[in-house]
C-alpha cells in the first residue's frame, strides 16, 4: 500500500479515540481528503465501511468494536495552516484530514481572521464541519460555503452546498448518516484577512481586556486565540495524550432547548426564580439552557468518581475516562445515570453531544 493509506487489522479502536476507549476493528487510515478522493474515483475503497472517523474526539464506540472496515480520515501533516490561499472562487480550501487545531491556530497566526475562537478544538476538518463545531459565540457553519465529499454508495465524489451539510447546532445530516455515505474531503470557508475580531463571550473579552465589559473593542485574531487557549486550557479544554482530565468529547452533553411552557414548569420544579437558571432566547418560543448548570444542580459535581469514570474537575459536562482503564460501556453507564437524575431533578432530557456507536443511553422519561 502506498503512504496514503494503512490498512490496520484487528486495531484497538481506543487508540484512535480521545476517550482511550472502544473495541477492535479493521480500521483504514486515508492520509488526505484528496487521496480518498482518488481511491473511490479508481473503485479501491472496501464496500463495507461501517464507520468513518477523523480525530475520534467526539465518538464513544463500543467495547465490542463494529464490523466491517472503519475508514479515518487523518493527516500526519503538522502545519497545514501556513500555506492557506484564496482559490478562484474567493474562498480558502481545507483538506478534511487536517488536523484542526494546527489549521486553525496556524491559519489565524498567518492573517485570516473567523478562525480565532475554536482554535484548540480537537479532531479533523472534516470531522469539525459534520459535528458543527463552535466555542465562544462564534460558529463554523456560518464560515462554509462549500464542500466535498465522497460518496461511499457509488465511489463519486459530489459538490455539497452548505443545505446539503444540513447544519444545526452541535449537528448536521452527515453526522447522523447510518451506515455512513458521505465523507468530507475538502471544506471551503470565507475567511476575512487583516480583520480585527468582537468578543461575543465576557470571558473572553474580559482575558483579553481585563473587563468583562469591554465586549465592543476589537483585537487581533492572534491575541484572541492565545487568549481562548489559555480559557480552555483552563477548563481541560485541550485534549492532551498526557493528561486524563481531557479524555473524553469536550461537553458530552448538548445544551438543551426547550420551549417557554417547560421553562415555566422547570423553574416551578426547581423553586427557583427564572433569573437563577442560567438561559438564552435563541428564536421566539426556543430557550437554551446550560446543561452544565442542570448537570450540577442534580447533584454531579466537578471531579465526581464513579469506579475509572470522573466528570472532569474544571467542568462538569465532562465525563472523562479518569484510570485510562475505563470501558465504554463503564463511560455511557455514568453517563445514563447523570441523564436520568437531571430528568429527575428537573424533567429536562440531556442529549449527548458525541456519537455514540453500538452503545445507547437508556431515555429516562416513563
Ligand atoms: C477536550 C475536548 C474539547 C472539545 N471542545 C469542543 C468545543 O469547544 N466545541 C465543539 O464544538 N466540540 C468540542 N469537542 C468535540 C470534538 O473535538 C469536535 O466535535 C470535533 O470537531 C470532532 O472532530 P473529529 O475529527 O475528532 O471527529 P470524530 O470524533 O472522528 O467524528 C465525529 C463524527 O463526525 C463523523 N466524521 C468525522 N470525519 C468525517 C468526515 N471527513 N466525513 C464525514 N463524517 C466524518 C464521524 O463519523 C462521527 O459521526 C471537544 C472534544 C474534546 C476531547
Amino acid at each position: 500500500m502506498s503512504e496514503e493509506l494503512v490498512l490496520l487489522r484487528d486495531e484497538p479502536l481506543s487508540r484512535h479515540s480521545t476517550f482511550h476507549a472502544g473495541g477492535r476493528s479493521d480500521l483504514l487510515v486515508v492520509e488526505s481528503g484528496a487521496a480518498l478522493e482518488r481511491l473511490a474515483v479508481h473503485g479501491e475503497l472496501p464496500d463495507d465501511v461501517s464507520l468513518v472517523l477523523g480525530g475520534g474526539s467526539n465518538v464513544l464506540v463500543s467495547d465490542d468494536g463494529v464490523p466491517g472496515t472503519v475508514l479515518k480520515l487523518r493527516s500526519r501533516r503538522a502545519s497545514p495552516g501556513t500555506e492557506l490561499r484564496r482559490a478562484d472562487d474567493g474562498n480558502v480550501w481545507l483538506d478534511g484530514a487536517w488536523d484542526w487545531p494546527a489549521l486553525a491556530l496556524g491559519a489565524t497566526d498567518a492573517g485570516w481572521q473567523g478562525l480565532e475562537s475554536m482554535v484548540g478544538i480537537p479532531g479533523t476538518v472534516g470531522g469539525a464541519v459534520v459535528q458543527s463545531i463552535g466555542a465562544y459565540g462564534y460558529e463554523l457553519r456560518d464560515l462554509v460555503v462549500a464542500a466535498r465529499a465522497v460518496d461511499l454508495s457509488t465511489g463519486s465524489v459530489l459538490e455539497l452546498a452548505p443545505a446539503d451539510i444540513g447544519f444545526r447546532y452541535r449537528n448536521t445530516d452527515l453526522k447522523t448518516q447510518a451506515p455512513p455515505r458521505l465523507v468530507v474531503t475538502q471544506v471551503g470557508l470565507r475567511l476575512a484577512r487583516g480583520a480585527q475580531h468582537t468578543p461575543r463571550y465576557d470571558q473572553v473579552a474580559a482575558k483579553l481586556g481585563g473587563d468583562g465589559s469591554m465586549r465592543a473593542t476589537t483585537y487581533p485574531p492572534p491575541e484572541v486565540a492565545r487568549a481562548v487557549l489559555q480559557l480552555r486550557a483552563s477548563k481541560s479544554m485541550i485534549y492532551r495524550a498526557d493528561d486524563p482530565q481531557t479524555w473524553g468529547a469536550g461537553s458530552f452533553f448538548k445544551n438543551p432547548e426547550i420551549g417557554p411552557d417547560q421553562f415555566a414548569v422547570l423553574v416551578e420544579q426547581l423553586s427557583v426564580s427564572p433569573s437563577e437558571v442560567p438561559h438564552w432566547p435563541i428564536a421566539p418560543d426556543v430557550i437554551r439552557l446550560s446543561a452544565g448548570w442542570l448537570v450540577e444542580r442534580a447533584g454531579y459535581r466537578r471531579g465526581f468518581r464513579s469506579g475509572n469514570v470522573a466528570l472532569c474537575d474544571n467542568h462538569a459536562l465532562g465525563i472523562v475516562n479518569a484510570t485510562g482503564h475505563a470501558s465504554a460501556a463503564e463511560i455511557a453507564g455514568l453517563a445514563g445515570e447523570i441523564r436520568g437524575a437531571v430528568w429527575e431533578n428537573a424533567g429536562v432530557v440531556l442529549d449527548p453531544e458525541p456519537v455514540l456507536v453500538g452503545l445507547e443511553l437508556p431515555d429516562p422519561r416513563p
